[in-house]
């Protein structure tokens, strides 16, 4: 929320930016209102950026295409990054002989691929599980795997996905879950919100802009994952409304994001002219909503439909 306290840091603080995509620049397969110009204000100031998606089935390459498709041009691979690439990264950096054995799609196959990472079906030093993938006979392989002592990791705790507004599909976390009930075993989750995440993204985007050493803010539709891990890593939240998070839900939540935007189309100006924008001030304390889908129904939550408390996704 802008205040006339922070006025003036808004106006003079250059940020760089980790961005959401599901739900901040597109939802299904329609762009958010103002989304391109948004991109193209980045790309002609120079402002680092780097897209941060959950969704560890897609490459950097497909993100690139299918953004193109969009109508979103000028962006590369090196634009993007994936819970795929975490978790590929986190293993590289903790365990570089590992072996694995996967439930996942290209991304992350790619992302293992990218640092040697072998596949092993049968004596594997983890079960790592991602987007889609997950037949019947792979979960009752990964059981045996993780039996046998392999130890369970997903890319993100989402438990479903959307796919379009009426319709969701199982996620990584959900499946994940399945193992975590069959095995007694117990997983670790990369992705948004862990801090190995933000932090690694975080290390990119200053790799990638050499003269860079201002303030980083996640802009992000959802409150668990985009605004939660960016308060625990340091980090400004940006909300937009243009996704998962109604405004009257906001306060549900102990963690609060830096600012509220109603989208991305907000900051253009801002981006384009290094002046803050006067119309992203947003009330928060609005009374809370105790009725709808979005308020019983936290997507990294496996027991929200049992239990009101929502699980924390990193604390198992
Ligand atoms: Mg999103």
């Amino acid at each position: 929320m802008l205040t006339p306290r922070n006025q003036t840091f808004w106006k003079t603080m250059k940020f760089g930016y980790l961005i959401d995509m599901d739900g901040v620049i597109y939802r299904e397969n329609r762009l958010i209102p103002g989304a391109v110009e948004f991109v193209n204000a980045l790309l002609s100031t120079g402002t680092p950026f780097l897209f941060l998606t959950n969704n560890s089935a897609p490459t950097a390459e497909d993100l690139t295409v299918r953004l193109r498709h969009l109508g979103v041009n000028g962006l590369s691979p090196k634009h993007f990054y994936t819970s795929a690439m975490n978790t590929a990264d986190f293993l590289a950096e903790t365990h570089p002989s590992c072996s694995v054995f996967v439930i996942g799609e290209g991304g992350l196959l790619t992302a293992l691929h990218d640092y040697k990472i072998a596949n092993d079906a049968i004596r594997p030093d983890y079960v790592v599980v991602g987007e889609g993938a997950a037949t019947t006979e792979k979960l009752a392989k990964a059981h045996e795997c993780i039996e046998r002592g392999a130890r369970l990791i997903a890319t993100n705790p989402d438990n479903w996905c959307p796919v379009s507004e009426e319709k969701t599909r199982p996620g990584a976390g959900a499946i994940t879950a399945f193992l975590e009930a069959s095995t007694g075993s117990r997983a670790y989750y990369l992705g948004k919100p862990n801090g190995y995440m933000f932090h690694r993204a975080r290390r990119k985007l200053m790799e990638s802009a050499l003269n860079f050493s201002g303030p980083v803010a996640m802009i992000g539709d959802t409150m668990e994952t985009d605004i939660r891990g960016a308060v625990e890593a340091g980090l400004h939240g940006f909300l937009v409304l243009t996704g998962s998070t109604q405004i009257e839900n906001v306060c549900d939540y102990v963690y609060q994001p830096s600012r509220i935007l109603q989208s991305v189309a907000d900051l253009t100006e801002e981006i384009l002219t290094g002046k803050a924008a006067s119309h992203f001030e947003t009330t928060l304390g609005a009374p809370r909503n105790t009725g709808g889908k979005s308020g019983h129904r936290h997507q990294t939550d496996v027991f929200a439909f049992h239990k009101p408390r929502p699980r924390p996704a990193m604390t198992k």
